[in-house]
């Protein structure tokens, strides 16, 4: 038997579980169908087949829901930050002891390869361990005294908060968002992608298992407009965290403006890769590969486009081409697979029509540029070459497996085309010279950029973008600064000299 047989194999009772029940939402600890009984089907990005009904909520189900947040929110809230740990950390051992049928679940929904997916689960649970070690100093603040006061300040949780996720990598983004705001102590209510629904069924199971009490963390499936619509405008629901598109950002923002409610976005990219002639050719080689092809380039932070010093030019996409060409496309659950089907016919749509508008806009492709089989949303890893800044292939988010490069002389030039862009997600930047490389990164709009090194994950430094890729910081303090409200506190210790009026 192979790797691929033995993984199918695997699959196939929680496949075959989940075809029975369907996915539902789960409310006030209930797992309840919509309540206009309506259901969406999700699908398999390696054949279309269905993967299970899911579902399909509207505003009586987020009702519902967000009731649900509402109530629960005070007993969690006063529940003993070190009992709230205990929880968390054992969500985080649930995910452990399910991580290899959340990778199989997961690679089967949304067509990100197993090599990648492994790690997943166990990322989910890092970041739940992560934020139960900081619940119980969540509250602290600082003494700040004046001549008659003493000033104390201090966090309390904003309350029931509403976290939208998107379509790629859906499981270690939703751990992402929640464990914080649990630990936090405020109240949930998550709304998963409708392309990618399965996973966060089983993180609520694992939840409910882990003795999370009902209405703390409640589910509802179902589309953007009607569900995820819903939660933005829910009264009760004090803040949205959301993940997903700059445009979908935008329209947040104006559906949540009416019931004022904070907002917290990580949105698009178009991320620069810069590689200088002085650079480590061999591991910038390396880490552009990797940071636009792995997780099918469905990746925030990937690094789609290439800038690259003239000098070096012509070797370096050459053996970018031969790379390219050479990378498996194939079965998510195949280990040898480093490319796997991309989410969805819609979004396959999306990244074949960039093929066509590479053509129109003059540049060359010189690897790939051409869909793979006739069955399920496969294509070739691509690479633009001859391609300029202004191009729609350089500005547009494709969020596939698609690389544009660009090529520029002077370190002031790469620096020009590196900002412009409306996106301010990540940067890298490949150099051996120390002082280009801290002068670079201080004009580089990016909130996250990485010198010499690929994309790396710490989870205490600050995550999130600049201009239309996002607004806030996630990771460290920064994610208790959303979820919660700051409180200053003054208690007169002498005279307060307060003036008499009225006398
Ligand atoms: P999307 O914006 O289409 O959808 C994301 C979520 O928003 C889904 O759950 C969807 O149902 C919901 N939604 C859609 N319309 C809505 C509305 N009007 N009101 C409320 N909710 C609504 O994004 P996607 O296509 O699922 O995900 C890909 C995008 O996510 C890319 O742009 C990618 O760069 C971005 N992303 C960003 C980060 C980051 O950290 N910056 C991480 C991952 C993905």
């Amino acid at each position: 038997m192979t790797d691929l047989e033995r993984n199918i194999e695997n699959l196939a009772p929680h496949l075959a579980k989940v075809g029975k029940t369907g996915i539902l939402n789960h409310i006030a600890g209930q797992a309840v169908p919509a309540v206009s009984g309506a259901w969406f089907d999700t699908i398999s990005p390696v054949d279309d087949s269905q993967v299970a009904r899911v579902a399909r909520s509207d505003g009586a189900d987020v009702d519902a829901a967000a009731h649900a947040a509402r109530d629960a929110f005070p007993g969690w809230r006063d529940t003993p930050a070190t009992q709230r740990r205990a929880i968390l950390n054992a969500i985080a051992d649930g995910i452990e002891a399910r991580a290899e049928e959340i990778a199989l679940c997961e690679c089967w929904d949304t067509g990100q390869a197993l090599r990648f997916m492994s790690k997943a689960a166990l990322r989910g649970a890092a970041n739940f361990r992560f934020f139960a070690d900081r619940a119980p100093s969540a509250r602290d603040g600082q003494s700040l005294p004046s001549p008659s006061l003493t000033n104390i300040t201090t966090r309390v949780p904003l309350g029931p908060v509403g976290i939208i996720t998107p379509w790629n990598t859906p499981f270690m983004l939703s751990t992402w968002k929640i464990a914080p705001a649990l630990a936090a102590g405020c109240t949930v209510v998550h709304k998963p992608a409708e392309f990618s629904p399965w996973t966060a069924r089983i993180l609520m199971e694992i939840a409910e298992n882990a003795g999370l009490p009902a209405g703390v963390w409640n589910l509802v499936n179902g589309m953007g407009e009607e569900a995820g619509k819903a939660l933005t405008e829910h009264p009760a629901i004090r803040a949205i965290a959301f993940v997903g598109e700059s445009a979908t950002g935008s329209a947040i923002m104006a559906q949540a403006a009416p019931t004022l409610k904070r907002v917290h976005f990580e949105l698009g990219g178009k991320n620069p890769v810069i590689v200088f002639d002085d650079a480590d050719q061999d591991a910038a080689l390396d880490a552009t590969i990797f940071m636009i092809y792995s997780l099918n380039g469905e990746r925030c932070t990937s690094s789609s486009r290439l800038l690259i010093q003239d000098t070096i030019a012509d070797d370096f996409e050459a053996k970018l081409a031969a790379r390219a060409k050479a990378i498996k496309v194939g079965h998510p659950l195949d280990p040898k697979t480093e490319v796997g089907p991309l989410i969805h016919p819609v979004h396959l749509a999306k990244v074949v029509a960039s093929f066509d508008t590479a053509r129109t806009e003059g540049a060359t492709i010189a690897a790939g540029g051409t869909r793979v089989g006739e069955v399920g949303q496969y294509v070739a890893p691509t690479l633009f070459t001859n391609a300029t800044n202004d191009m729609k292939i350089a500005q547009d988010e494709i969020f596939g497996p698609v690389l544009t490069s660009i090529r520029f002389t002077t370190e002031d030039e790469a620096l020009s085309i590196a900002n412009d862009t409306p996106y301010g997600l990540t940067g890298y930047v490949w150099t051996s010279d120390v002082t280009r490389a801290m002068r670079f990164t201080d004009g580089l709009e990016a909130g996250m950029i990485w010198v010499n090194s690929a994309n790396v994950r710490h989870l205490p430094t600050p995550f999130g973008g600049m201009k239309a890729s996002g607004i806030g910081r996630d990771g460290g303090d920064w994610s208790f600064e959303f979820y919660m409200d700051q409180k200053h506190i003054g208690i007169a210790t002498a005279d307060p000299k307060i003036p008499k009026l009225g006398i």
